[in-house]
């Protein structure tokens, strides 16, 4: 399998050339999702004894399968949380496929870990933690999150020693991202939603939670959960006054901002992230608004050793390399995975070619887009804003539309290839929602779309 024969070089020509012209395209024909049996209608089987060939293979992907995905970095893809991975960034990806360094321990991947660290350094800089604190990338937000959680839980347990058995409880609000739960599922461990009429938590809701426990769940209470940033609103909780109560109950403060972390960098929004700097633990999704490649997230503990309890696997097998360059930073300690991808270096590269300051400017224009979508609506008799735009998520109706016609509008809209917006509820209301994070969306990208809604 290891010679090279004319056909590898065939595929391997027609592979990159596919990734550029890829990359070079900012406006990715918008596929649609077809049915299973559809595909295999089309393609047929392609796992056989002898293979199909890789020409083959490339050219069903390429020309029929690709076509079933929706590009999530179209610029007029403002549905979920898009992404807008930068060049470099892929091209890196690419990088760090044919390398093949295993990323678990720095007894072998040293010189990458290296590179992930000088980016996570950054990252962490912008939380404001205090000195010691530093974090591990991750596969995406809900492995970060669980990765946190069960540092904070094995940490409860440590300093409750009665509690071993004890079925531990976390607090967070309704407007807290779907991961939390089904993580709270995987650790066995339960949730109470604090509910909030607008999606936004503050101290003084958590300290009227935690006064309303009775006194067995309060014994049980072993993390808060707030938001940076919340998926559907982009609403940021009260992050001091919250981190202000876990301090005095002395329980383990986690912020989620899978979503909302690269606004960290935004000098226009820091300010509503104060207090983030108390937190026990932060998630950030570099595959979200840091313009990162899938797939990509990062956790953050203000103290590394806690993490370190509770996810060393410490195998015997690894005590092998003596030499003091084999000693350092290992990945797998800090969060849930052993064998990992070294998924902070797209990122790495992308920031040490672009530089920081273009980082900033990038995520204030996914700001500025959201402001700019905020005037036009407001401006617009048939439209109404629902709030003002928070970090780059916008929320309005149209006015005397029901679900079923927006559900319809998003349909066609999609159909067209045009574009990707979807409804969401909002106060138990159906909105439509706007998540901007690609730089290169236009004021005329968001016109038009405004425009399909006359
Ligand atoms: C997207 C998101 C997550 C989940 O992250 P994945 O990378 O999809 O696993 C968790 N929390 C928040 C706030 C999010 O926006």
């Amino acid at each position: 399998m290891h010679t090279i024969d004319m056909d590898l070089v065939e595929m391997t020509l027609d592979v990159m050339k596919y990734a550029i012209d890829r990359i070079s395209n900012v406006t990715p024909e918008l596929g649609s999702p077809k049915k299973e049996e559809e595909l295999l209608r089309i393609v047929g089987e392609t796992i056989t004894p002898t293979g199909i060939g890789g020409e083959n293979a490339f050219k069903l992907f390429r020309d029929v399968l690709v076509k079933a995905t929706v590009p999530i970095d179209h610029p007029r893809h403002l549905a979920f949380v898009p992404a807008a991975p930068t060049r470099a960034a892929i091209m890196f990806d690419l990088v760090t496929s044919a390398s093949s360094i295993h990323g678990a321990y720095w007894m072998e991947g040293a010189g990458g870990i290296f590179c992930e660290n000088q980016a996570m350094k950054w990252l962490v800089s912008l939380t404001g933690l205090p000195k010691n604190a530093f974090g591990v990338f991750t596969s995406g937000g809900t492995a970060a999150n669980l990765s946190a959680l069960v540092a904070a839980r094995e940490d409860w347990r440590e300093k409750n020693p009665g509690n071993d058995r004890t079925r531990a409880l976390l607090l967070t609000s309704n407007g807290a991202h779907s991961s939390i739960k089904s993580m709270a599922k995987v650790m066995d461990a339960d949730v109470r939603l604090i509910e909030t009429e607008d999606e936004y938590l503050s101290g003084e809701d958590l300290k009227n939670e935690i006064d309303s426990l009775p006194e067995e769940d309060h014994k049980r209470l072993f993390a808060v959960v707030a938001t940076g940033g919340t998926t559907n609103a982009g609403i940021i909780d009260g992050l001091k006054t919250i981190a202000e109560v876990c301090e005095n109950e002395k329980i383990w403060l986690h912020v989620d901002c899978a979503y909302g972390g690269g606004a960290l960098a935004a000098q226009s929004v820091r300010h509503l992230f104060e207090g983030i700097e108390k937190a026990d633990s932060i998630t950030i999704d570099p595959h979200k608004w840091l313009f990162s490649p899938y797939d990509c997230g990062a956790v953050i503990y203000k103290n590394l050793e806690l993490a370190e309890k509770a996810h060393s696997q410490k195998g015997a097998y690894l005590e092998i390399f003596k030499d003091e360059g084999a000693q350092g930073f290992n990945p797998a300690d800090y969060q849930i995975q052993l064998t990992r991808r070294l998924r902070g270096l797209p990122l790495w590269f992308s920031l040490a070619m672009h530089g920081t300051n273009k980082y900033r400017d990038a995520i204030e224009r996914g700001i500025q887009l959201a402001k700019i979508a905020e005037k036009m609506i407001s401006e617009d008799d048939e439209l109404e804003l629902v709030r003002p735009a928070s970090l780059s998520v916008v929320l309005f109706k149209r006015k005397g539309w029901t679900a079923e016609d927006y559900k319809e509008w998003t349909y066609r809209n999609h159909r067209d290839g045009f574009a990707l917006v979807t409804p969401s509820t909002y106060k138990n209301e159906s909105v439509i929602r706007f998540c901007f994070i690609n730089p290169d969306t236009t004021e005329e990208d968001i016109r038009k779309i405004l425009e399909t809604l006359h």
